[in-house]
């Protein structure tokens, strides 16, 4: 049985699901181990990332399965008893400052994903400006209309309104019209490197320009690319700055469990000092136990992510980001090289790992579908179509499989043998 022969749609609400008398231990991990099974064979969680491949890779994982395995039990709420924790939790912070460019005024907290740093950092800035622009009652923010869902969730928990602004012809934040969108409501600025759906860094720079002139916080979000992108430049790539070094910059969401190669959920929300770190403040006082203090929008919280992040920084060292960031980009490269021999397929320029590719006449669901009945994982941009593609650091086999099983897709759409229907099922 594989994953396409299990429909969501066949699961009905019995009122009698919930065994009277548990199952044994045996009969329960037999039928998880079952479950296990049914998953779509390449699909590595968030992003296609988490295959290692490569024999000198191997450890990676299994270093950061062992330090969450160990701290699995452990509430990282309460780090004052866990002073071992709360050390690790430390230096991944310091860490991670270091990796984009902070320093020692740089200011860390940890999350448990890009999501809930980006609604620290918008938190920040609208207290921010509570203090700061005062006059203010129906903040706005204002972003590049390829900012990731996240900006719209928070802004729909808050009230808060995002203008998202067309891009530009090519497809980065048009910083004219952003600055066009500034009103006397706005609070903030936001831009990604990259982006999710195309891969693309926005002009940082220009943006936090613009945010210093008209006095906003800037938000840069480099949740999917910030530990990797440092290490990239180190190995010669041109890629524009996105982190502290550019003058403007007030926060930074990046990562740990994308290309930091920690388990799930974890995330760093970087702040550029203590002034501007002080409006994360999540503590509360108002209830019966006196002060509540939180590291961010979580109470309890799982320490594994955080010591498995711990392990791996420590594990790979410079050393091995740098020789994980090399392959990942040896590997995006055969990538685009085998998409681009493929006909009907044409990748666009992206700046760091992702791929995106074009269709051509090919509708682009139907590729998707083709992907996903063959066992693999990628995921679908709307406007315009196209496929993306997040690549590990895998081996040259493992490329050649998927840019062969990209190609049979391409031959079976072309033919009308597969069709999006598999993935309308597969959605339902
Ligand atoms: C992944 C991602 C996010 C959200 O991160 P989660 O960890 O999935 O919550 C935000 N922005 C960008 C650019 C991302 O790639």
């Amino acid at each position: 049985m594989g994953y396409f022969d299990v429909k969501t749609t066949d699961f009905e609400y019995t009122g009698s699901l919930l065994p009277k008398k548990g199952k044994s231990y045996e009969e329960t991990l037999a039928e998880l181990e079952a479950m296990e099974k049914i998953e779509a064979d390449e699909l590595h969680g968030h992003l296609m990332l988490y295959k290692f491949s490569l024999p000198q890779h191997e450890e990676v994982g299994k270093i950061a399965k062992e330090a969450h395995l160990r701290y699995l039990k452990k509430n990282a709420l309460f780090d004052t008893v866990l002073p071992g924790f709360a050390k690790m939790e430390k230096e991944v912070k310091f860490m991670a400052a270091e990796i984009l460019n902070g320093d020692k005024d740089t200011r860390v907290n940890m999350t448990s994903g890009g999501t809930e740093s980006i609604y620290c950092a918008m938190h920040a800035a609208r207290e921010w400006a509570r203090v700061n622009k005062p006059d203010i009652s129906e903040p706005e923010i204002v972003a590049p209309y390829s900012v990731h869902a996240a900006f719209s969730k928070w802004c729909r928990f808050t009230g808060i309104k995002l203008k998202r602004i067309p891009l530009g012809a090519d497809y980065r934040a048009d910083v004219g019209a952003m600055e066009n969108a500034i009103s006397k409501n706005t609070i903030a600025i936001v831009g990604s490197s990259p982006c999710w759906p195309y891969g693309l860094f926005d002009p940082i720079a220009d943006l936090a320009e613009l945010a210093q002139k008209h006095n906003l916080w800037m938000h840069s979000d480099c949740c999917l690319g910030g530990y990797l992108s440092p290490w990239v430049e180190k190995l010669g790539y041109k890629l524009p700055p996105c982190d502290f070094r550019v003058p403007g910059v007030c926060s930074i969401s990046a990562d740990l469990h994308k290309y930091g190669y920690s388990t799930k959920p974890c995330s760093t929300v970087l702040y550029k000092n203590e002034e501007l770190h002080k409006y994360h403040q999540c503590d509360v006082e108002d209830w019966p136990c006196g002060t509540y203090h939180s590291e961010g929008i979580l109470g309890s919280r799982p320490a594994g992510p955080i010591a498995s992040a711990w392990a791996v920084m420590n594990y790979l060292g410079e050393e091995g980001y740098l020789s994980l960031a090399k392959r990942t980009m040896e590997v995006r490269q055969r990538y685009i090289d085998g998409i681009n021999s493929i006909e009907d397929f044409k990748c666009w320029e992206t700046d760091l790992s992702v791929i995106v590719f074009e269709t051509g006449e090919l509708d682009m669901l139907s590729v998707l579908s083709g992907i996903f009945q063959k066992g693999f994982v990628a995921l679908p941009v709307f406007e315009p179509p196209l496929v993306q593609i997040c690549p590990d650091p895998v081996d040259d086999d493992f490329v050649d499989r998927v840019l062969e099983m990209l190609k049979e897709t391409r031959n079976g759409v072309r033919s009308g043998a597969i069709t999006a229907d598999f993935l309308f099922e597969l959605m339902a």
